[in-house]
């Protein structure tokens, strides 16, 4: 019974995954025809980004009123730092990040960009100052290199290929017969999981933003495609402001805070290993990751020895 436990619980793990991803493609399509409820204050002015730090002040936010998913949340990225947010699924961690960017508005509170509320300032000089790396990253139908371009559009040849380096997604790239001109998507070349996410992280690394928001993946990844994700995205994020919803366990070590999400509260917040001596919440997490991270390293032992 206990060599059937671990198994079920992945199951239940990649359920939800992919739960999850359809949640976000359906937010992609409410975004690409905008949702109407937001729209730019009249003569609202630019964003103006020195530092880049980024605050929530008392943020109160429901999709649907009867069902509240933040209930007041306070947190600061001071400029250039990182703050990881751990928590159970459907704890109210992505919605942090869209709220980020302005694709809901809170209810309650407010969320500063340097000292300006971002419902005041325009959302295209919002979005311009900030980096979004999915959960679950939808391609455009083109070729690899549109999709990496689209972080900004007048980059270089040789700024294009130094992105897809620094993301490891390059020698991949290279040793497709059209390179970067190969198309992608429904009619093109299907990409896993962990490509997908790195052509997101080199596309997020030519946009070169101040802000960085990281929704990362799970357990739909090997642990070697994790590892190499992880040096592209520890990469992206030196000396910018970097908010990160973590599952890897090596991303909330190096983290400046961390903040446990549960029931619309921050219930615990404090680096690693002052979350660990309080053998709370996040204690709790951590062992339970760790376990499910050894369980599946055997796995994949297992797997490379037959
Ligand atoms: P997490 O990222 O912590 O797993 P989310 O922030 O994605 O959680 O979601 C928090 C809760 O809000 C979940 O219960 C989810 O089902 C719900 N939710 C997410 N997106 C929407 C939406 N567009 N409309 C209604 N409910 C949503
Ligand atoms: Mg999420």
């Amino acid at each position: 019974l206990v060599q059937l436990a671990v198994p079920l619980n992945f199951m239940g793990m990649i359920y939800r995954e992919i739960k999850q991803a359809l949640i976000d493609i359906d937010d992609m399509f409410r975004i690409l025809d905008q949702n109407p409820e937001i729209a730019d204050r009249p003569g609202a002015p630019a964003l103006r980004v020195g530092s880049g730090s980024v605050r929530f002040e008392d943020v109160r936010f429901a999709y649907n009123p009867s069902r509240p998913i933040l209930r007041g949340v306070s947190f600061e990225v001071p400029a250039g730092r990182t703050v990881a947010i751990v928590g159970p699924s459907g704890a109210g961690k992505s919605t942090l990040s869209r709220l980020l960017f302005r694709f809901y508005e809170p209810q309650g509170g407010r969320i500063l960009i340097d000292g300006q509320d971002i419902a005041a300032v325009r959302q295209d000089s919002l979005r311009a100052v900030i980096g979004m790396v999915p959960q679950d990253t939808v391609l455009f139908n083109d070729t690899i290199g549109y999709n990496i371009r689209y972080g900004r559009w007048d980059a270089s040849e040789a700024d294009l290929r130094e992105a897809a380096r620094s993301a490891q997604i390059d020698r991949f790239i290279e040793s497709l017969p059209e390179g970067y001109d190969t198309p992608v998507g429904e009619r093109g070349l299907k990409l896993s999981g962990g490509e997908k996410q790195r052509v997101a992280i080199a596309r997020t690394i030519l946009k070169a933003p101040p802000i960085l928001v990281l929704d990362e993946a799970t357990s739909a990844l090997d642990s070697f495609t994790e590892r190499e994700i992880q040096t592209a995205l520890d990469r992206v994020s030196r000396g910018r402001t970097t908010l990160v919803i973590a599952h890897r366990l090596s991303t909330v070590v190096n983290a400046d805070e961390i903040l446990v999400l549960d029931h619309g509260h921050i219930v615990e917040r404090g680096d690693h290993l002052t979350l660990l001596a309080r053998r709370g919440v996040y204690a709790a997490l951590w062992n339970r990751q760790r376990q499910e991270d050894e369980a599946r390293e055997a796995l994949e032992h297992a797997e490379d020895e037959a």
